[in-house]
């Protein structure tokens, strides 16, 4: 069955001529490298989205900038009537500063939400970015022969807003009318990841990434002196109690074989001496889950936790909670297994793996509101690192191998080419 497949999706899908790859890989290497030595954070992409709007200008399209504040897009047009399609890469950098030996490794500062931190390509954006720029130079040179249109997405700003609760990233480019004049019947994007080896290429069916929520909880108590406890009421106290419940319903609550969950707390903040109770304690921290129904069960689980646990103390509770992207899904049964089928092809059934479930989040998730969506990860460990010794994205220690490059380039212009063909 699976000979079928391949033999038929062959003589559909013609790989590109490696010609073209190759005169086009020196030059995403050349972009990436500059993009890791000028790293931008969410919502400041200013120069890197420059250098890509030249680059599109400069292959004769027609660019839309500012979208989303640092957004970039624009469409390629095939020479004849077919399927539209989008293509996604995220830009922006993250506030870490790099531990790498490269020498193109970032020297760049700035300040974060009020703090002076370096900034870095720590999650390997700025190949994501140069590796769509190689993608758009060579469908511009097939144009003639593609039947159908791509819309290419330079997303900002995926690992969060500058400030909280600002919109941003891809669901800001979609509220300001990234598809109001072209609807994709799909939307590929791709993500560099640390501990698969380079020549790899993953995916998995179904959900991929988590739903991410931010949560926020407040006790209230009674402030007090810390030698006279019984004449006001501890928060922190009831906080404590609270980080050990919130494991407990995680452990002992949930069907955690239907579906896992990951429940952690990442502040806990109140007091300013050590000799006075506080009135208040504030906790906040991020869920994680795959699944909507086991989503609000453990929602109203903490909420009836932090309410009988502040009560039987005399204190109140106050819970908000906000997700900051839904599930990442391959949830498209047809859409995954004929992106599957052309990257097995492509690049050799023995370099696509099968990707474990992962319980980081990505914003790409916002376009599955939109369109059909096929997200997969490109190996970017070098192959003599053992794979858990490599440093992971976020790390100031990531380091991409430019294999990577390579592979990405070959994946994402075969997906496209797939559906244009
Ligand atoms: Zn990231
Ligand atoms: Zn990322």
């Amino acid at each position: 069955m699976q000979s079928l497949v391949l033999a038929f999706a062959l003589s559909a899908t013609p790989v590109p001529a490696n010609a073209d790859i190759e005169q086009v890989l020196p030059r995403v290497i050349q972009w990436r490298r500059d993009f890791h030595q000028h790293p931008e954070l969410g919502a400041s992409e200013v120069r890197t989205a420059g250098v890509i709007s030249e680059h599109l200008k400069g292959l004769g399209l027609e660019v839309k900038t500012g979208i989303a504040v640092t957004g970039v897009a624009a469409v390629i047009r095939g020479g004849r009537p077919g399927p539209r399609i989008a293509l996604r890469a995220d830009i922006d950098a993250l506030p870490v500063t790099e531990e790498t030996n490269l020498p193109f490794a970032s020297k760049v500062r700035t300040t974060y939400r009020g703090q002076p931190v370096g900034v870095m390509h720590a999650c390997g954006h700025d190949a994501h970015t140069a590796i769509l720029m190689g993608v758009a130079e060579l469908l511009v040179a097939q144009r003639e022969q593609l039947a159908g249109e791509v819309l290419l997405i330079f997303q900002p700003a995926e690992e969060g807003p500058p400030e909280p609760g600002v919109p941003f990233g891809a669901r800001l480019m979609i509220d300001e009318g990234l598809f109001a004049d072209f609807k994709p019947e799909a939307v590929f994007g791709l993500h560099v990841w640390a501990g698969l080896p380079a020549g790899k290429v993953a995916y998995r069916s179904g959900p991929t990434m988590a739903i991410a929520d931010e949560w926020v909880l407040k006790f209230k108590g009674a402030q007090t002196h810390g030698s006279r406890p019984w004449d006001g009421i501890d928060p922190l106290t009831v906080a404590a109690q609270m980080q050990l419940a919130m494991q407990n319903i995680v452990a002992r609550q949930v069907d955690i074989v239907r579906s896992p969950v990951v429940l952690t707390t990442g502040a806990i903040r109140g007091g300013v001496r050590y000799n006075i109770i506080p009135e208040e304690v504030e906790m906040t921290g991020t869920l994680r889950s795959f699944d909507l129904d086991v989503r609000s069960d453990v929602i109203r689980r903490i909420e009836a936790n932090a309410q009988h646990l502040a009560a039987a103390s005399g204190a109140s509770a106050t819970f908000d909670i906000s997700m900051t992207a839904p599930l990442t899904s391959n949830s498209n049964r047809e859409l995954t297994e004929r992106s599957g089928n052309t990257l097995r092809m492509t690049l050799g059934e023995e370099s696509v793996v099968e990707m474990p479930l992962l319980t980081v989040a990505e914003d790409f998730s916002q376009y599955s509101t939109v369109a059909p969506t096929f997200f997969f990860f490109v190996g970017a460990t070098n192959r003599e690192t053992k794979p858990r010794e490599a440093a992971p994205n976020h790390s100031p220690r990531f380091l991409l191998d430019e294999e990577a490059l390579k592979i990405g380039l070959e994946a994402m212009h075969a997906l496209a080419l797939d559906r244009l063909q």
